[in-house]
């Protein structure tokens, strides 16, 4: 029976049309990649490389980076992992490059605005996401980013940390002016993966994880789906389009964001059981 379930776990996720869906995993650690594969993950959706970065006294090198890149990918069978880049800021410092105080550190130095502020950190991460490439399925997306000119910057550096043939680009939409200008970044990458946490925070100007606003920022605002719908439309067949978020957990949104022209899903591990099954109802 356990094996029965494990098998329609790792199964594939279909539509009733016969549309194909990736359902990926949220990862935070090597102990997270095994859990997304006991779970059935189609690839890593998010690796959120904070967990390297965080409560140390210096930058993780290049070498170390690597060695957890891999361990992450082989924890999962070298299914492919997608690995954003350091999403650091005044609400997660780091000891080693403490920031200048911020009043809104969610609307401060943040994400690929702190790399593109530390290119040589930035420039390490990359060296070893490119390395890692060569060996097995890697994608790298960028978070926060607000516009193309940051975008072009991130991928004029990207290139000088070498080739790595199959490694996908891509970009996180979760700035709601990136969401409005999608289409401007369509030419620069293969993916959008949209953070849907961040999204909603910004364009209902409720503070994620601020239990007073539950209600804005949980579940699929209407504003929110409406920004959702553009980048799809923008992304047509040109980019494939992804969502992060928690939104993609939400049984009741997945129906939704398949309608706006969503093709992977990326979950907390254990619930990629639930989102595959709510694919295959929809
Ligand atoms: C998001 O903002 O939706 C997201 C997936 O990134 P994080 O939660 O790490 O900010
Ligand atoms: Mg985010």
């Amino acid at each position: 029976r356990r094996t029965e379930a494990l098998t329609r776990a790792a199964a594939p996720a279909v539509t009733t049309g016969g549309v194909p869906i990736e359902v990926g995993a949220n990862i935070g650690s090597v102990e997270d990649a095994r859990a997304a594969a006991a779970n059935g993950a189609d690839l890593a959706g998010l690796v959120r490389t904070e967990f390297l970065f965080l409560d140390r006294d210096e930058a993780p090198t290049v070498d170390e980076q690597v060695a957890v890149y891999r361990a992450i990918a082989e924890a999962l069978g070298g299914r492919r992992i997608t690995l954003r880049t350091l999403d650091a800021g005044s609400d997660k410092p780091l000891r080693y490059l403490p920031p200048p105080a911020e009043a809104n550190p969610f609307l401060g130095v943040r994400g690929l605005r702190h790399s593109l502020a530390h290119p040589a950190m930035f420039a390490e991460q990359l060296t070893a996401i490119v390395r890692v490439a060569r060996e097995t399925p890697v994608s790298v997306m960028f978070p926060m980013v607000t516009t193309a000119d940051e975008l072009r910057a991130a991928r004029a550096m990207l290139a000088e940390a070498g080739d790595a043939p199959g490694l996908q680009v891509g970009m996180m939409v979760e700035v709601p002016a990136a969401a409005l200008r999608a289409a401007e970044f369509v030419p620069y990458v293969d993916f959008f993966s949209i953070g849907t946490n961040d999204l909603t925070q910004y364009t209902l100007a409720a503070e994620r994880g601020n239990a007073a606003l539950l209600s804005l920022t949980s579940g699929l605002d209407p504003a929110v789906a409406q920004l959702i719908d553009h980048v799809g439309r923008a992304a047509g067949d040109r980019v494939l389009v992804a969502v992060c978020g928690e939104l993609a957990g939400d049984e009741a949104a997945v129906p939704k964001l398949l309608a706006s022209g969503v093709r992977e899903l990326s979950v907390a591990p254990g619930l990629v059981p639930l989102v595959k099954q709510a694919v295959r109802a929809a």
